[in-house]
């Protein structure tokens, strides 16, 4: 094999930030690409950054994804419809998972796009926009992808040796481990994806790689311990009663995949171990509905807790109090609602879909709650409601924030600082660097802090730093 010239890692992406992860791999003239994820915060920074995909990344030869949250997958279809024309490399369960989310994507990013239109339709200065991209740009990336199961190996080209293992993060998300010959040598760079937490729900625990040389991490909660896992049942249960005795309804921005699984699968067990009353669930959220089918197709992927509980009751995520709302206005219909109910909505962080007219509608009565169960990025409207702001803009209109919040964090899919220290531990002491990614700064910042305590050596990469592995 001739000599290795070119071993280069470039940060596209999720660099100081969570959002828009996408890293570029180079080994000579060989490329690969993990993830490629929708920036989200700023609406006209991301705007710009989601729709000028670096000519690097349009021209790779593979694509790898670590899972189907949008942040990660989002821009797929942008990057196929730019020119990208590798195949693109995820677990069985990402590949079903991404069949429902990015042609769901799409139709928001054409609904968005002609609603923007309609509106400025009057002003003579107006360009009409493009959507990103369309549901015909979805279904042509679609075709690009290529399942994997976990832990079995594939071949890029007769250097590199790609294979996945479990993330434990949502279903199906994997961490991707690379082995790369080097004159003579094999190194192994591995990028974690989104690194779940022990013992939740569902899903198996994370697989932390063996004798990486390189690590691309993430560190969303580098500096923040989560509420234990055993506790997540009891604090749904709490925010529920407490809502019911004051007569009002219990509002849960949930993302459509895995948060929405895992409380339903707990509602479930409340429900039938008795320790709350039954009260109506109703599931707005076409896209989570479609998600919750493909979580049934693949219960291969299930821990030991959600088999059993499968095996000995059925449907984990089915039980006698849940409504599943398909229709806009049977959404709707909703409104009319008077007696204590739970809705569970998605965007997750209030950005979009159903869940923003839940909130306009239920957020200024005091006898209401918001429960928030996930991550919440800077300047969305999830952030401002876990910040319990007085006011809040809702479609333009600042309306008051009377109903009360719950914030669920052990509910969090991602690894706590204590829960990302043991995953680099067991990483092993040859690692020559881990590269922080996937974090605010102060995130980042503190773990690399933690790290350094520990003898093992990091860097925060800034968006567009480059970066050769070849005499690292
Ligand atoms: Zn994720």
């Amino acid at each position: 094999m001739t000599r290795l010239n070119q071993f280069d890692l470039t940060f596209l992406g999720a660099a100081q930030t969570v959002t828009g992860s996408m890293y570029l791999l180079e080994v000579d003239d060989y490329k690969i690409i993990v993830d490629c994820g929708f920036f989200q915060g700023r609406r006209q920074e991301s705007a710009t950054l989601n729709r000028n995909i670096p000519k690097t990344a349009r021209d790779a030869d593979a694509m790898i994804l670590t899972h189907a949250h949008i942040d990660h997958s989002g821009n797929i279809p942008g990057l196929v419809k730019s020119g990208f024309q590798g195949q693109i490399h995820c677990t069985a369960t990402t590949a079903d998972l991404c069949g429902h989310m990015l042609r769901d994507s799409a139709r928001i990013q054409e609904h968005d796009a002609a609603w923007l239109n309609r509106k400025n339709n009057d002003d003579p200065d107006w360009k009409p926009i493009e959507p990103l991209y369309t549901e015909d740009d979805a279904i042509a990336a679609l075709e690009k992808f290529v399942p994997h199961a976990y832990d079995t190996p594939f071949e890029l080209n007769p250097r590199i040796k790609v294979h996945l293992v479990d993330a434990g993060h949502v279903l199906g998300s994997a961490s991707v481990i690379i082995d790369v010959l080097v004159n003579g040598h094999s190194r192994r760079v591995v990028f974690s994806g989104d690194i779940g937490r022990r013992n939740l729900p569902i899903l198996k625990d994370p697989v932390p790689p063996s004798h990486p040389d390189f690590v691309i991490m993430e560190t969303t909660y580098g500096n923040r311990e989560h509420g234990p896992v055993a506790s997540m049942h009891e604090q749904l249960a709490k925010a529920i009663e407490e809502t019911r005795q004051r007569g009002g309804k219990v509002i849960i921005p949930s993302f459509a995949l895995e948060r929405t699984q895992e409380i339903l699968f707990a509602l479930n067990e409340l429900c039938s171990s008795g320790r709350i009353k039954p009260i109506p669930v109703y599931l707005d959220s076409p896209l989570a509905i479609n998600l919750t089918e493909v979580f049934r197709k693949h219960r291969e992927c299930f821990d030991e807790e959600a088999a059993t509980f499968s095996n000995a009751h059925g449907d984990p995520f089915g039980f006698d109090m849940l409504r599943v709302v398909e229709s806009a206005k049977e959404s709707m219909a909703l409104n009319e609602l008077s007696e204590p109910a739970i809705i569970i909505s998605a965007s997750g962080m209030c950005e979009g879909g159903r869940i923003v007219h839940h909130l306009r509608n239920n957020i200024e009565n005091h006898k209401n709650a918001v429960v928030i169960v996930g991550y919440q990025a800077q300047h969305t409207l999830g952030r401002r409601i876990v910040e319990r702001r007085r006011q809040v803009p809702i479609f333009g209109v600042k309306r008051d924030l009377n109903a009360r919040v719950y914030v669920l964090n052990a509910f969090s899919a991602h690894a706590d600082k204590n829960e990302l220290l043991w995953w680099a531990r067991e990483c092993g002491s040859q690692v020559r660097k881990f590269f922080l990614v996937h974090g605010d700064p102060e995130q980042s910042v503190a773990f690399a802090e933690q790290l350094d305590a520990l003898g093992m050596k990091s860097e925060i990469p800034r968006r567009g730093t480059k970066v050769s592995l070849l005499d690292s």
